[in-house]
């Protein structure tokens, strides 16, 4: 069996009923299979997939809260240290009911590559909890969040380990977050990021992980002769992600005629209302039927159906496995020729592997949703220099380091005979880095 394989089924058996990791890992080794085996011997002696795999660290613990009726809530924490090498752990908390262990290191395998990815000093990580901040009051989400730092403040730390957000953990979380951290370690230093602009947040921090795809998007249309001004571009998602990447996409002179939440999504023919979107979203925290209310030009459908609405190129923003082979077939049979992920892993191996076949412009979110960790770890450097950057400079940081990564990926496909594969140039470019690290520092 060859070492991919070997290590491949090592994670299935010593990981059981952890469906995500698995895809993730696949997905991984897939595409690195060539680089793997031209060291095949180096890399085996000194088990550097077995240590790629395996987290430096993970933290598994009990995060009790009263709400507001008075009863106690117990709900499960996590944190998932995976890999050191190239800097302290990064990587996002996410607050769903749906997180469980396996999401938890799908996410943080993916975060390897993805920072190796960015060019910055750091490594991967993730974090979460089972708690749904849904419905609840501000009261009983600060109560969650410091007890959840009660736990996790033992762990992480300017120099150790640098949460930010993700699903379900915003502004408003990370200020609980990190007010808790500082009143018991007495420390008033960069711990989390995505914190408010008060008390030393970044400027475009919001808007990065969005914007930064869009500015991917771009660069990946220029180098293959295409132009995004023009086009019809759908998005799902109405979070962070998909707020913004809509925002810059508009910008740039596309039209976005979608987006989407778990209940439900919008078709808006004449494009999306970005102002009214971020009021139903991020100032009421409604439905999408709100938008649909509002604004005559817009229907609201029932479930899931973003796919089916035809468009020159599609971003998916919302979550994992959300865009599956007959969404993909859809997408292709309404003309789509491009495809780029704003969330992590939402499009399935096989929905991946159709668009690779039938030549569509395909980028994976480790690539393409880059620019979120890297905007935090330009926060973390103001943090550090105790200086503020203005907006123009972060973003015109963001644009480079994202045209950047695009490069970086589509040379390293091209390097190892897969050119247009932006997955494994992907992939390849992000693992070299950390590989020659992991490495030099020897068996750790
Ligand atoms: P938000 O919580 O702000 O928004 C998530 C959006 O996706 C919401 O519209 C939500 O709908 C929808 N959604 C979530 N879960 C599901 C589900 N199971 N089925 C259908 N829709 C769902 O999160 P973000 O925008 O921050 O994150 C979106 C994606 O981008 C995630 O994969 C995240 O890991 C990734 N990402 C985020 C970064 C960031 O900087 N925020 C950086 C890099 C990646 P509803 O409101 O109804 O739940």
């Amino acid at each position: 069996m060859s070492y991919v394989d070997e290590v491949y089924s090592m994670v299935v058996e010593k990981n059981p009923a952890q469906p995500e990791f698995h895809q993730a890992v696949k997905e991984v080794l897939e595409s690195l299979r060539v680089v793997i085996e031209a060291n095949e011997e180096a890399y085996r002696k000194d088990a550097l997939l077995e240590r790629l795999v395996t987290p430096e660290r993970q933290l598994l613990f009990r995060v009790p809260w009263v709400d507001d009726k008075g009863q106690v809530q117990v709900n499960n924490g996590f944190r998932v240290q995976f890999n050191s090498a190239i800097g302290p752990y990064k990587g996002g908390l996410r607050l769903h009911p749906s997180v469980n262990l396996g999401i938890i290191k799908f996410l943080g395998f993916e975060q390897i590559f993805k920072n190796s990815l960015t060019g910055l000093p750091i490594g991967g990580g993730k974090g979460g909890s089972d708690f749904d901040p849904k419905g609840k009051s501000d009261r009983e989400v600060m109560a969650f969040c410091q007890s959840f730092i009660t736990e996790l403040y033992k762990y992480i730390g300017a120099d150790t380990d640098v949460p930010a957000g993700d699903i379900g953990t915003g502004a408003r979380e990370i200020g609980y977050m990190f007010g808790q951290y500082k009143r018991i370690r007495g420390l008033y230093e960069g711990v989390l990021t995505g914190k408010g602009l008060s008390y030393g947040g970044s400027l475009a921090r919001t808007e990065a992980t969005g914007y930064g795809l869009l500015y991917l998007v771009e660069e990946m249309l220029k180098c293959n002769g295409k132009e995004l001004a023009g086009k019809t571009v759908v998005i799902s998602g109405a979070g962070n992600v998909a707020i913004y990447a809509a925002q810059k996409a508009q910008q740039l002179g596309a039209k976005v005629v979608t987006c989407s939440d778990s209940t439900g999504w919008i078709y808006d023919p004449e494009g999306i209302d970005i102002a009214l979107l971020k009021e139903v979203k991020e100032v009421k925290r409604a439905r999408l039927t709100e938008y649909a209310a509002a604004r005559k030009s817009a229907e609201y459908h029932e479930g899931k159906g973003v796919w089916t609405v035809k468009c020159d190129i599609a971003l998916p923003c919302a979550t994992q496995n959300e865009l599956d082979l007959e969404d993909a077939k859809a997408l292709v049979a309404n003309g789509c020729f491009a495809v780029a992920e704003g969330a992590n892993m939402p499009t399935t191996m096989e929905a991946t592997e159709y668009f690779q076949k039938n030549g569509i412009l395909f980028c994976p979110g480790k690539a393409s949703n880059a620019g979120g960790v890297a905007t935090s770890a330009l926060e973390m450097s103001q943090n550090s220099e105790r200086l503020s950057w203005t907006f123009e400079e972060v973003d015109s940081k963001l644009k480079g380091i994202m045209v950047n990564i695009f490069h970086n990926l589509d040379e390293a496909a091209k390097k190892y005979g897969m050119e247009g594969n932006y997955v494994a140039g992907a992939n390849i470019a992000g693992f070299l880095k950390v590989a020659e690290a992991m490495t030099a520092q020897g068996i750790v």
